[in-house]
């Protein structure tokens, strides 16, 4: 199916070509030819972006104005405006990313969801009243922090896109969008669903880009208020550097290697299940993926075998194809990347028991078989470094407290998931884990309602929950002498 979706930029509420008359082309990873040509956003453009969003976020604005209710039913419009798109949403980040159309469709769900939680939020960003001397009234309010840019990645280009762009909008910001260059398709439906909802001009603006120019421009303009980024931890480091131009803030969501941690008392069928869900779903493309699992001699050796053999019967197939479980991953250089972690797990002395290399049967699309590698130790480069994609590492550990100390020896702390049957254990090593999230018997799991964030090199901040409305106001502090 031949793209027919949004292909200009979207700035001050009209859609333009690039400034510089630059265009990028995405490849579909499942067929390796060319899927869309978009614009191509230049720093002038994101300069443009900002300078509407400025607008639109200033005191006088009619979207800074607006009624908590007003606001409310536009964010609504917004998701069914969504809802309406959800099918062509989904085949178009299908085809961008290779992802399955089931995992593409979950992505657009999650979406919908989000805006629904957030447009309830718009009438409950609430201050407080604070005790202070006689004949005095203190209180807080929370104010809109302004104009929020938003540097989203291709493993979840829809939806990470919309998990800070929701509470940005329910918080009364407006926003400049810049999608990864590798999947820039699905975050200009945003702003067909911001024109749907009759959102004021300028509010919602899509500048796709390469990331050292359009997104580097817009970390470090002056008149950003609050940056969200979701990438590598490398380039998060850049945007800190960048967004501190302008004293902005900035919530980082970065990289992960998380443990799942398994205790002999598991019910080792669920966790192997959750751990194939953490692991080969969107082809091992997650910053939270349960990439390590680290388990107890008793039960190594079986779950080792229930991995393996989960891995070598998934159904691979991506883009349109909706028998594959696992789809390809995103480009050749990814492919080539997980590869040669691949090949330094076997140098370093680990066991492929599954896996290992490009499978025979697919000589087109960028895909790699699903691999399990046991004997790990720890000190490897496949256990310490995010790979993103479908390699599992297995890790044997002797008792608790060695468990709990490898869960722990990570430059990460995004999310790590515990299996036992033990209430008390699962309590007592969830709160000694250093991770940002915790799971109990449960693949990595998340909700609109519940902070998602990391710890360590996973970043600072949290997406979602009440935490994000927090991200998007700023306190002001009100003191009345009454006298
Ligand atoms: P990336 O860091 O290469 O790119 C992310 C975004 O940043 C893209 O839009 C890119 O164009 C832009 N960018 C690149 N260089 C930039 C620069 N110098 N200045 C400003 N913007 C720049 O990440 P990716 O490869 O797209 O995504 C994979 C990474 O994202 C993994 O490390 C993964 O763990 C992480 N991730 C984290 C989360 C989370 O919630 N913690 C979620 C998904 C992905």
């Amino acid at each position: 199916m031949e793209y027919s979706g949004p292909t200009d930029l979207y700035i001050g509420g009209e859609w333009r070509e690039a400034n510089s008359g630059e265009t990028i082309t995405t490849e579909d990873p499942a067929t390796e030819s060319a899927y869309a040509t978009v614009q191509k956003a230049d720093a002038t453009d994101v300069d443009a972006a900002v300078q509407a969003a400025t607008e639109a976020a200033d005191r006088d604005s009619e979207w800074r104005a607006m009624d908590p209710d007003v606001r409310r039913e536009k964010i609504h419009a917004m998701a069914d405006a969504i809802e309406e798109l959800k099918d062509e949403i989904t085949m178009v980040e299908a085809h961008d990313n290779g992802k399955t159309p089931f995992e593409a469709g979950m992505e657009i769900d999650m979406v919908i969801d989000t805006f629904r939680h957030y447009a309830g939020w718009t009438d409950k960003i609430q201050g407080s009243e604070i005790p202070v001397s006689d004949s005095r009234l203190n209180y807080t309010t929370r104010d809109p922090v302004g104009v929020t840019a938003h540097i989203s990645p291709w493993n979840y280009p829809f939806q990470l896109a919309g998990r800070s762009v929701a509470p940005a909008l329910a918080t009364g910001n407006s926003v400049v969008l810049k999608p990864s260059s590798v999947t820039p398709l699905s975050a200009l439906y945003y702003a067909k669903a911001a024109e749907e909802a009759g959102l004021p001009d300028g509010v919602v603006n899509v500048v796709p880009g390469s990331g050292s120019e359009a997104g580097s421009a817009l970390a470090s303009h002056e008149d950003v208020d609050h940056v969200t980024f979701t990438g590598s931890t490398g380039v998060g480091k850049a945007i800190q550097q960048d967004a501190a131009e302008a004293v902005a803030d900035v919530t980082l969501e970065l990289g992960g290697k998380g443990p799942a941690v398994v205790y002999p008392d598991a019910d080792l069928d669920a966790a192997a299940r959750g751990i194939q869900y953490g692991i080969f779903m969107n082809a091992g493309q997650m910053c939270w993926a349960n990439s390590r699992v680290v388990v107890h001699e008793d039960v190594a050796d079986e779950l080792v075998e229930k991995m393996a053999d989960i891995a070598e019967n998934i159904p691979l197939g991506g883009g349109i194809d909706d028998d594959g479980q696992m789809g390809p991953v995103v480009s050749e250089g990814q492919q080539q990347e997980i590869l040669d972690y691949i090949e330094t797990g076997k140098e370093e002395g680990a066991t492929v028991a599954a896996g290992g290399g490009v499978p025979e049967e697919k000589d087109t699309g960028h895909f790699v078989e699903p691999t399990v590698f046991a004997d790990v130790d720890n000190d490897m480069t496949i256990a310490q470094e995010e790979i993103f994609g479908p390699v599992l590492s297995i890790i044997e550990v002797g008792d608790e407290a060695e468990a709990l100390t490898v869960a722990n020896d990570s430059p990460f702390g995004l999310t790590a998931c515990v299996w036992t049957n033990d209430l008390s254990r699962a309590h007592t090593v969830a709160d000694r884990l250093d991770y940002g999230m915790v799971m109990v018997n449960e693949t990595p799991n998340t909700w609109p309602q519940t902070p998602f964030g990391g710890t360590k090199q996973s970043g600072h901040g949290r997406a979602q929950g009440e935490e994000a409305v927090e991200s998007y106001t700023e306190v002001k502090n009100v003191h009345v002498n009454l006298e």
